[in-house]
């Protein structure tokens, strides 16, 4: 039963770390401020009803879904985090050009008027948490039977990238192309919201735009006489 609740006392560590230092950082005043207080109040609540009832309950559904016989660990986890990648991707960009963009809105309520901070990363409707948070997490258990230490480790992986995605002070270091950095997710929330639908870790739709076109290269320029 304690595990249900190891990554939700983790994650809560992590964001509470995150958001004094991102605070600090960057000067903004967020809570005890006469506009934003609402709205970061509803974070508090949505955070405390993703992490510590949504979360601890789905762990419980995937624990009855591991195989008694996991799938060894160098098939188990990085399958997790490349079911998760592609799920979320696809999941997201959805929710994006659809109707349903309602489930994902308050999640883009952090903007660059109100801010993006850590505790935004949770901070998504209970639709949104079970769709692009837990099902990928989920999906990836039946695919790839991963042991109980492996689901702890790659979830744990992912909220901890979800969390430093939201972070501001990390916007300008750099990361390789292949994976989702601060500043690609913080321009989704702040310039583009029709950009960069991968997260946390891998970006997915830069892989999968490099095996559709191998040899990518810029066209010149043609000059027009
Ligand atoms: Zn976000
Ligand atoms: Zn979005």
């Amino acid at each position: 039963m304690i595990n249900n609740f190891i990554l939700s006392f983790y994650t809560t560590q992590f964001i509470i770390l995150m958001e004094y230092i991102n605070i600090i950082y960057t000067r903004k005043q967020v809570y005890n401020n006469n506009t934003l207080d609402t709205l970061y109040k509803q974070a508090l609540l949505s955070n405390f009803i993703n992490l510590w009832l949504l979360g601890p309950l789905a762990y419980y559904v995937a624990v009855e879904y591991l195989s008694s016989v996991p799938f060894p660990v160098i098939i188990s986890a990085p399958g997790m985090i490349a079911a998760q990648g592609i799920i979320y991707n696809e999941g997201h960009k959805y929710l994006h050009n659809s109707e349903l963009y309602w489930i994902h809105k308050f999640h883009h309520t952090f903007n660059n008027t109100s801010f993006v901070l850590p505790i935004s990363a949770n901070a998504v409707s209970i639709q949104e948490f079970v769709l692009l948070y837990i099902l990928p997490i989920l999906s990836g258990v039946c695919l790839f039977r991963p042991s109980e230490n492996v689901l702890i480790t790659t979830t744990m992986m992912i909220s901890i990238a979800n969390i430093t995605i939201h972070s501001p002070i990390l916007y300008n270091i750099k990361y390789p192309e292949f994976m989702v950095s601060p500043q690609k997710h913080l321009d989704h929330h702040n310039k583009s919201i029709k950009s960069h639908y991968s997260a946390p870790i891998i970006d997915t739709q830069y892989l999968l735009d490099k095996l559709k076109k191998p040899n990518n290269h810029t066209e010149p320029i043609k000059k027009i006489d």
